[in-house]
């Protein structure tokens, strides 16, 4: 950063998130401008966008269409009331919405974030239980090392200790599964897995413990983003799906970062092809520019609650800025973007290219896996003993000093560029990462 900048700038006040603010305000990283694949920092020079801001920016930045319709819609209807009120674009984003969602899951109710999504249909698979007359189903079931935002229920769900200990017992009736990664079984693996199945049926230990009728959810992420980029092994989440199924209990894929593309489909759940109850999603559905979340749900669960006397409201659960008019008008942007570039089917036809990028790295010093699926991929480098974290800090700040900008879970490299990125620049990004590797001590 410029020192002229440095003395002008007061960054006391600002409270930064998932942040070593003290290490940060010693030595800050800031950008002021985006376009395409590329970051610009306050002190001019070009950052590659090697994780699409924190997973969101699918169609790139600085997209001409989406400020346009932001602007418009600014201008038109800059807010209206979400509860018992509605407003066009709202109806007309969802109907577009649930035609990209797998067969069925044609329901769609609005929040703001991918946590409140995660929150949101936790709740909601309460509620359906309830609805239906099964009201002890009332355990919710995470995975370790999963990452599902930060709400108590995500919190409560999430499986990363860092994000739980802090915070106190959290929800109570709360179980999580093992967690899939194993690098003695799996390093290096290209694309899934082949070892791990069998760690669904931990499910059925924890049926075999609670009964199956006290448990109402399983959420999982089809691909473990936040945690290190874990891909779920051959058969897994097929596993999930038919315990699940055979005693009842829902099935939540949390896609806030695998929905809108990032596999080559429109959801990850259409790439392994397996449907679950609901979907969570955020980040990509506005392409980051305007904060949004959906869930997505079977029209049967949406029917559950359609019962009773039609005055009366039925599901008590909702937000001030559900379905904001800014953040659908940006989202309507985004789909045409999506669907004229054919964003969402894009990492099919560079998936191999990026696999390939990634796994030449191998050989560099400490480097003890690589993954990658879709558009997604890991290096995951050796920790320094009695210092976890702290190779991978080094690599984060060493590659925004080269030119390259990701982000890391520990020592975890993890990496899912906008979907715009090309076959050259997939090399420009792999060949700092290169060097960064190299000098990274
Ligand atoms: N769920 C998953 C799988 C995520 O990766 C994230 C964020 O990275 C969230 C939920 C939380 O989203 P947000 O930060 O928008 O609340």
């Amino acid at each position: 950063m410029s020192t002229s900048l440095k003395n002008e700038l007061d960054l006391a006040a600002y409270w930064m998130p998932f942040t070593a603010n003290r290490q940060f305000k010693a030595a800050p990283r800031l950008f002021s401008g985006a376009s395409g694949v590329f970051y610009r920092t306050v002190d001019g020079r070009d950052v590659i966008d090697g994780s699409a801001g924190l997973w969101c920016v699918n169609a790139g930045h600085g997209r001409r269409e989406i400020t346009d319709a932001v602007a418009q819609q600014l201008h038109e209807l800059d807010y209206a009331p979400s509860f018992q009120m509605g407003h066009p674009k709202a109806f007309e984003f969802a109907s577009r919405l649930a035609k990209l969602a797998p067969a069925g899951l044609n329901r769609v109710f609005y929040t703001n974030s991918g946590s409140e999504s995660v929150d949101t249909a936790l709740k909601i698979a309460l509620a359906y239980h309830r609805a239906r007359g099964e009201g002890h189903r009332t355990r919710l079931i995470g995975r370790e090392r999963g990452y599902h935002g930060v709400g108590f229920g995500g919190t409560s769900v999430g499986g990363m200790v860092n994000n739980r200990r802090a915070f106190g017992t959290l929800l109570a009736g709360v179980d999580h599964l093992p967690h899939t990664h194993n690098l003695e079984a799996n390093a290096f693996s290209r694309g899934q897995p082949a070892w791990g199945a069998h760690l669904a049926d931990a499910l059925l230990d924890l049926i075999a413990l609670h009964g199956a009728d006290t448990i109402a959810a399983v959420i999982v992420e089809p691909v473990a983003g936040s945690t290190g980029v874990l891909v779920p092994p051959v058969g897994y989440l097929e596993a999930l799906r038919a315990i699940c199924d055979k005693h009842g209990i829902l099935l939540i894929f949390d896609e806030v970062i695998t929905g809108f593309g990032r596999l080559g489909q429109p959801f990850a759940s259409q790439y392994f092809g397996v449907t679950p109850d609901m979907i969570t999603t955020a980040k990509g559905i506005t392409n980051g520019a305007v904060p949004m979340g959906a869930v997505f749900a079977r029209d049967s669960i949406y029917e559950a609650f359609m019962k009773g006397p039609e005055q009366i409201i039925e599901l008590f659960h909702g937000y001030t800025y559900s379905g904001h008019p800014i953040a659908c008008a940006a989202g309507l942007a985004t789909l045409d973007i999506y669907d004229r570039e054919q964003l969402l089917t894009r990492a099919n036809s560079i998936a191999d290219a990026w696999a390939d990028a990634l796994h030449a790295l191998r050989d560099l010093p400490n480097v003890i896996d690589i993954r990658n699926l879709g558009l997604v991929g890991a290096v995951e480098l050796a920790s320094r003993p009695g210092a976890p974290g702290a190779r991978g800090y080094d690599a984060l700040v060493a590659a925004f000093n080269s030119g390259l900008y990701f982000r890391t879970a520990g020592d975890v490299i993890a990496l899912s560029p906008p979907l715009t990125i090309t076959v050259e620049q997939i090399g420009q990004l792999a060949d700092v990462l290169r060097k960064v590797l190299l000098g990274v001590k």
